[in-house]
């Protein structure tokens, strides 16, 4: 058997007080011999932490030869730093965890067991949890209605309560590089490319410290994202809508024109005409902002903009 050697990319934005935690406890998975590996290697994404996290980072790279720090020269959010991360993998194993020890490092030792049962055919592990308590009743109801409305227009089906945390095999991950679109849903992309998976459940744990930097807001347009970037559906949808309200528009216009020809019209259609004029204003600016998604798709699409610019890596 080759070597086997895997790097773990760890987005970090803000997380001075986790980055030894986490990296102690890895390494102690390493020390104990669970983790069947000749190597590992933590590529740490410094995401434009305004904290303490480079230091933290550093120190602990003065210790350790097999530790990269990248970092981005401001906020650009997980998904850049994530593909900054992968980018700068060198070794046939490949995993993403998060730095606040919300992705349990003991199950790296079940996604490596796996791996090696799977003969080595396995090209992507994937961690899913199997329950959301710890969500916000609100978060919990938004997040399932993204997955069932997702589930129901796109063609890349995705999994509920399936994190961004996996162990990825060099063939699976140079085809999510090759893969550059400026607006990215890791998620969705790592089920477009295919290849052999399987899934680990575990049982969710909360952060060990500092706070989630999700809210409704982000959620919402990290929905929108998933859904606009894997499917025109919606697109179609605002056709068929167009369709129907000019046919039931057509009719009652002839209605109306009958009916004040047979029976004359002393102006009684205030609430109706109001009714209608907001019905289809509301209509009107829905349908406008999902078109105007596409649009400025191909915008930021056309301008070829890089998704990072990395102010320091050592
Ligand atoms: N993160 C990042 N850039 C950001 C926000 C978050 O690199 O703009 C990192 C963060 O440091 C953590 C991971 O992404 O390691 C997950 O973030 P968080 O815990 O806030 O998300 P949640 O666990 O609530 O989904
Ligand atoms: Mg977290």
């Amino acid at each position: 058997m080759n070597k086997l050697e895997l790097s773990i990319v760890i987005p970090c934005f803000n997380e001075e007080e986790n980055v030894k935690k986490f990296y102690d406890e890895v390494k102690s998975l390493m020390g104990g011999g669970s983790l069947k590996l000749d190597n590992i290697y933590f590529i740490f994404v410094d995401d434009g932490s305004s904290d303490n996290t480079k230091n933290e980072i550093l120190e602990l790279k003065k210790y350790d030869n097999n530790i990269k720090y990248i970092r981005f020269s401001r906020n650009f959010g997980k998904e850049s730093a994530m593909l900054a991360g992968l980018r700068a993998s060198r070794t046939t194993l490949t995993c993403i965890m998060d730095c606040d020890l919300q992705d349990p490092p003991q199950l790296l030792i079940e996604m490596i067991d796996k791996y090696i049962k799977s003969n080595e055919t396995l090209k992507m592990i994937t961690a899913k949890r199997r329950n959301r308590s710890g969500d916000s009743v609100l978060r919990t109801i938004f997040s399932e209605g993204f997955y069932k409305i997702n589930n129901l227009i796109s063609p890349v089906k995705l999994e509920s309560g399936v994190r961004d945390f996996r162990l990825i095999h060099r063939d699976a991950l140079d085809s999510i590089l090759e893969i550059n679109e400026y607006h990215r849903f890791s998620k969705a992309i790592f089920e477009f490319v295919g290849f052999k998976k399987e899934v680990i459940e575990y049982d969710y744990i909360d952060r060990e410290s500092g706070n989630s930097k999700w809210n409704f807001l982000k959620l919402f347009v990290y929905a929108v994202e998933g859904i606009v970037s894997f499917s025109t559906i919606p697109l179609k949808i605002i056709t068929l809508i167009g369709f129907v309200i000019f046919a039931l528009s057509s009719i009652y216009g002839i209605y109306i024109i009958i009916d004040t020809i047979l029976f004359g019209n002393d102006v009684k259609g205030y609430p109706s005409i109001v009714t209608l004029i907001s019905f289809f204003g509301g209509l009107q600016i829905i349908l406008l902002g999902i078109i105007g998604e596409y649009i400025a798709r191909i915008y930021e699409q056309s301008k070829n903009r890089p998704h990072y610019f990395i102010e320091y890596e050592e």
